[in-house]
């Protein structure tokens, strides 16, 4: 399947609708009837260009009837297909898998755990939360750009506030985001990146805002200390106090307020709340991961990346997900 084209515009490969990836539900479920159908697309994403046995170099193997396995021709060794990624060690079937990458990829918002659990029919909600989890884990490319151009960076606390608390003073015992937008001309986002931080102390934003930001890029923020360290960072700092403007926050700092708002909106829409601090840093990667892919017409393609990332990750150990991030 994935063997017939994948084109090259100016040296990058481009996968092709239809060919590398199905369009619409019909053309998924023709795909991937059984498992058999989803091991052969992922032995096409984990050898692109046809089978080379790392051992001998061969490039001929044949599949073995039992597990995921291709036996090289020439030398006989099996090469596990889905070994180190997040298909490994699994006990849902493939096609259950290859399912919920779909729906997940296929709706605006996402499904959430309860969602997917009726819609595949699974048998435990905790299968269907592990499931999504995994995926949600794929989200994010390894070694992706950094942003570009010019960022407004900013924080949100996620959850209740205690009343009778102002500014940064509210984000006291809640989860803390850490936002950064590309600013597009008359008010339009880039990408985004976020990041649940402990707090919201210089060495903490310096980090995120160097982690997420390209060097020598204008950063906008507003005038909190936190973001005194980032002239020396390398990068082109430009403060707006929100008290000197006179204007409320959202309007200074309108990007980054409004990915804010949709965020906060997707966690109580879709998960209802569900999202437990320590794991909210996945959450925030399949925001993310929407988010900038928000303009694609392609569902098909999110579905064709999702798989191609899960495909490049090591895999994870239950415990490490239902502990949060390390
Ligand atoms: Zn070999």
């Amino acid at each position: 399947m994935l063997s017939c084209v994948v084109a090259i515009v100016e040296g990058v490969e481009v996968p092709v609708a239809g060919c590398d990836y199905p369009g619409t539900l019909r053309v998924f479920n023709a795909w991937f009837p059984d498992d058999e159908a989803c091991l052969r697309y992922l032995a096409g994403l984990r050898w692109r260009s046809g089978f080379v046995c790392s051992l001998c170099g061969g490039e001929r193997a044949w599949r073995m009837s039992k597990g995921r396995n291709l036996r090289c021709a020439r030398c006989r060794v099996d090469h596990s297909v889905t070994a180190g990624t997040i298909f490994a060690d699994t006990k849902l079937p493939l096609t259950t898998w290859f399912q919920a990458a779909w729906y997940l990829t296929g709706t605006k918002h996402g499904v959430s755990a309860l969602g997917l659990q009726r819609l595949l029919g699974l048998g435990s909600y905790e299968s269907a939360w592990a499931l999504l989890h995994k995926l949600r884990r794929a989200m994010v490319r390894p070694g992706r750009d950094r942003l570009a151009g010019e960022v407004e960076v900013d924080e949100t606390a996620i959850g209740p506030s205690k009343p009778g608390r102002l500014g940064r003073g509210t984000f006291l015992d809640r989860a803390i985001v850490a936002i950064a937008v590309e600013a597009r001309p008359r008010g339009a986002c880039g990408r985004i990146r976020l990041a649940c931080i402990p707090n919201c102390s210089a060495p903490i934003l310096t980090d995120f805002v160097c982690g997420a930001v390209a060097p020598g890029v204008v950063v906008y923020t507003d005038h909190w200390q936190g973001y005194g360290g980032l002239t020396a960072a390398g990068f082109v700092h430009e403060q707006t106090s929100i008290a000197a403007s006179g204007d409320p926050a959202h309007v200074v700092m309108p990007r980054a307020h409004r990915v804010s708002s949709l965020l906060k909106r997707w966690l109580l829409g879709t998960h209802q709340g569900a999202a437990r601090p320590h794991q909210l840093d996945y959450y925030l990667d399949e925001f993310t991961f929407r988010f900038n892919r928000r303009s694609s017409q392609q569902r098909g393609l999110l579905f064709y990346r999702l798989l191609e990332q899960a495909m490049q990750l090591d895999h994870v150990p239950l415990a490490a997900i239902v502990g949060g991030k390390p």
